[in-house]
């Protein structure tokens, strides 16, 4: 099934099951489900059953062309990120093969939709883009070993990890580099496991103004999504709608000589295989003003 969250310029984002070239309203009160997202995923793969009997029932339907999408999880708990987890990334950035995962955060409040735009901040000259596959999990999980790792992802989408490149590099750890304002676009949809396949032999290509930058498979990763999800939850519980992204494939603009980081007006789009096209243009942001301030 391929799930989204949708808005209507009557409602707020809500979650939606994809029909052709339609969108049933899952939030409806005839489909006895939760009106978001997180709290649809926390029910887990059971639930599957009652939005496939919404799909035949008297919940709305509305054109996929003429509603607004959101990224699947629009207020994910968390998002998690690897780092070189490609091996001709891991090259194109001069890096030894790590022994061990890389994780990183980026800040929950970066995340944005498909369309939307990706803000560059004023404070960075160098903007990049990551395309990625990226996990959602279902109901809370912890201690989850590998070989059944992936009975805990609800679905799979893109998503990109944007990352400011001068920040990131400033210190050891990545959260001020890859947090900022709009820089986790996700989306377009939540495609569950039994739909997609093995997630370990996805086509992954990024294009920037239809310049393919990044052409790959998820084949290339050195750690597997199953063994992320066990490294992952032997030190921590994973709660419902966390997002995992698994890195990057060889291509990004800091992999280029010189970089080729983006500038207002570029387009970025990335095709994970399955999973549809994540399409987002760059702007250029103004200086920033305080908020929270009386
Ligand atoms: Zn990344």
């Amino acid at each position: 099934m391929r799930l989204v969250s949708f808005s209507t310029p009557d409602h707020t984002a809500r979650p939606g099951l994809v029909l052709g070239d339609e969108v049933v309203d899952l939030s409806h009160a005839s489909t006895g489900l939760p009106a978001t997202m997180r709290a649809l995923l926390a029910l887990g793969p059971g639930v599957m059953e009652g939005v496939r009997a919404a799909g035949i029932g008297r919940a709305p339907r509305y054109a996929r062309a003429g509603v607004t999408l959101h990224a699947p999880v629009p207020d994910p708990p968390s998002i998690l990120a690897i780092g070189m987890n490609y091996r001709a990334h891991v090259a194109e950035m001069g890096r030894e093969t790590p022994k061990w995962q890389y994780w990183f955060n980026k800040q929950r409040t970066a995340i944005t939709g498909p369309g939307d735009p990706i803000v560059l901040p004023t404070v960075s000259e160098a903007v990049d883009y990551e395309g990625e596959l990226a996990l959602v999990i279902g109901p809370r999980c912890q201690h989850v070993p590998a070989d059944r790792a992936l009975e805990v992802v609800a679905g799979y989408t893109v998503i990109n990890d944007v990352s400011a490149r001068d920040w990131q590099w400033r210190t050891p750890t990545f959260t001020m580099g890859k947090s900022f304002d709009t820089h986790a676009p996700c989306g377009p949809e939540l495609v569950t496991g039994d739909e997609l396949g093995d997630p370990g032999r996805l086509g992954i290509r990024t294009w920037v103004n239809g310049e393919l930058r990044q052409d790959s498979s998820t084949a290339d990763m050195i750690f597997g999504c199953a063994d992320m999800i066990e490294y992952l939850t032997t030190a921590f519980p994973l709660e419902a709608g966390t997002i995992i992204a698994t890195g990057t494939p060889a291509g990004v603009g800091a992999g280029f000589s010189p970089p080729r980081f983006l500038a207002h007006g570029d387009v970025v789009r990335i095709d994970v295989q399955g999973l549809g096209e994540l399409e987002n243009p760059v702007v250029q942001g103004r200086a920033p003003r305080p908020v929270g301030l009386n």
